[in-house]
């Protein structure tokens, strides 16, 4: 039998995903090497501090503070370091060095991508960073490979498990937003500061990342309209639930044609309504999913758990072990295709539904003032339901209006709330949300 060639594995970080990664290739080193036809010897992980307490029992002469040195002899470079810098130096030192690299790192991806995908291809070294969108979820090697005889024409994606644990305690239970992200910090679902996670931040990063692979050209996080879910209420919830739908916060990125023909891709993050019967509704708690339209192959849905050390290792583990097999069976590293250089459009850009909330005098000819105002600015109705309040106290009658647009541009709808806000019949207007799905 021929003896197997060994590849140096270097990792960098040893924390909730690191940790499981070096306890894989350690426990499973025989199998990954049949799988490899070569092995990977995991040569030293580099943390901050050496004797921090790790989730793993891990032999200590493996560990440094020296990252720097431990990159430079290896052939396969996992960073789990998280942030910016010294990550992406790291990296960068990597690819120079001729290793591939296999990374999870949203943040830096999206914001200084293009730097890393530029050196990976002029070192001709594989750059892999499955484990960087949904977690374990395989979404990015089917959008590159699988589909990539396709036509990818719209991605939603629920991407951060933190948001959707806490919009779906909000449906099931009727919690405002605040207890239920208490409750996620409870759990664990949610980091002490959740302002990346509720603020939309980390589902725009994952968003540029999709919507790249999928159109084919470098997006960042400039080109992605961000909106959190700090502001949903439990009333938009319990509205939302009542008319048939759920709110979700989902990564979009859709293709668009203007009226000229001219084609462009929207990316945006927001909480978005959705029929109770889309396959999106379904993703309950921490759980991440990824619905992707394609012109031949239809509507495609991708779901498992979006974080947690050992499912985001099996991602790492899985780019770790294809980008090893390359180096064993030579040929050029695979590279990102940017040849779709279509442009990244506004928001207002955007075509879709509304649901809007209106607090609203109990007169006669309300609605029909509204209804008219809607046509005026060239927003058709769909749905319009209204709900009496009295107020115990003062007696005095208040109608709850929810509407249901038909497909409008952003522009439009900016323009008809503004005008609706002007009528002396509303009160305020309480909420205004997308819709998709429909
Ligand atoms: P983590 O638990 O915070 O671990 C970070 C590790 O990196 C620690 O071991 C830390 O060392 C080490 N480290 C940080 N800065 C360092 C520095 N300057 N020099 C040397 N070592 C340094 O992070 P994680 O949750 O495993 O996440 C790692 C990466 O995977 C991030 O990019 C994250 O976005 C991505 N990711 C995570 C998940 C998840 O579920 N956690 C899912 C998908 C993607 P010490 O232990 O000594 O402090």
């Amino acid at each position: 039998m021929t003896e197997l060639r060994t590849l140096k594995v270097a990792l960098l970080g040893c924390g909730n995903v690191g940790a499981q990664v070096a306890r894989i290739l350690i426990d499973d080193a025989e199998s990954l090497a049949a799988r490899t036809g070569a092995r990977l010897e995991l040569t030293g992980i580099a943390v901050r501090t050496i004797d921090a307490p790790r989730d793993v029992e891990l032999p200590r002469e493996l560990f440094t503070t020296d990252a720097e040195t431990l990159v430079k002899d290896a052939d396969l470079v996992i960073e789990l370091m998280g942030g910016i810098e010294p990550a992406r130096s790291l990296i960068l030192s990597a690819i120079q060095n001729g290793a591939s690299v296999v990374t999870g790192n949203k943040a830096l991806l999206a914001q200084d991508g293009p730097t890393l995908y530029e050196a990976a291809d002029k070192a001709g070294v594989q750059l892999s960073y499955e484990a960087a969108v949904a977690g374990a979820i395989p979404i990015l090697r089917p959008i590159r490979d699988s589909l990539s005889g396709d036509r990818i024409t719209r991605v939603l994606g629920i991407v951060n498990g933190t948001t959707n644990f806490i919009l779906d305690q909000m449906d099931t239970t009727g919690a405002q937003f605040a207890d239920a992200l208490a409750e996620a910090q409870r759990l664990g679902y949610a980091e002490a500061d959740p302002t990346a996670d509720v603020g939309g931040l980390d589902a725009a990063a994952k968003a540029t990342i999709l919507a790249s692979l999928s159109f084919h050209t470098r997006f960042d996080l400039e080109n992605v309209h961000c909106e959190g879910i700090t502001e949903v209420s439990a009333a938009d919830i319990a509205a939302a639930k009542d008319a048939g739908f759920v709110i979700k916060l989902l990564a979009i990125a859709e293709k668009l044609v203007a009226a000229d023909g001219s084609e462009g891709v929207s990316v945006r993050v927001h909480p978005t309504l959705l029929p109770r019967e889309h396959p999106l509704a379904a993703v309950h708690g921490a759980f991440n999913a990824v619905f992707v339209e394609a012109e031949n192959a239809g509507e495609l849905m991708f779901y498992g758990q979006g974080a947690g050390g050992t499912p985001t290792a099996s991602a790492v583990l899985g780019d770790l072990v294809s980008a090893a097999r390359r180096i064993v069976l030579g040929g050029p590293a695979q590279i990102e295709t940017t040849n779709g250089q279509v442009p990244a459009l506004p928001i207002d850009a955007v075509n879709t539904s509304y649901y809007i909330g209106l607090d609203v005098a109990d007169q006669p000819g309300v609605l029909a003032k509204i209804a008219q105002l809607f046509a005026e600015h060239g927003v058709s109705i769909e749905i319009m339901r209204q709900t009496i309040h009295r107020d115990a106290d003062s007696n005095v009658e208040s109608a709850e209006l929810r509407i249901v647009t038909h497909r409008a541009t952003e522009a439009a709808l900016a323009a008809t709330v503004q005008a609706v806000k002007g009528l002396d019949v509303i009160n305020s207007v309480t909420s205004v949300l997308r819709v998709e799905g429909v």
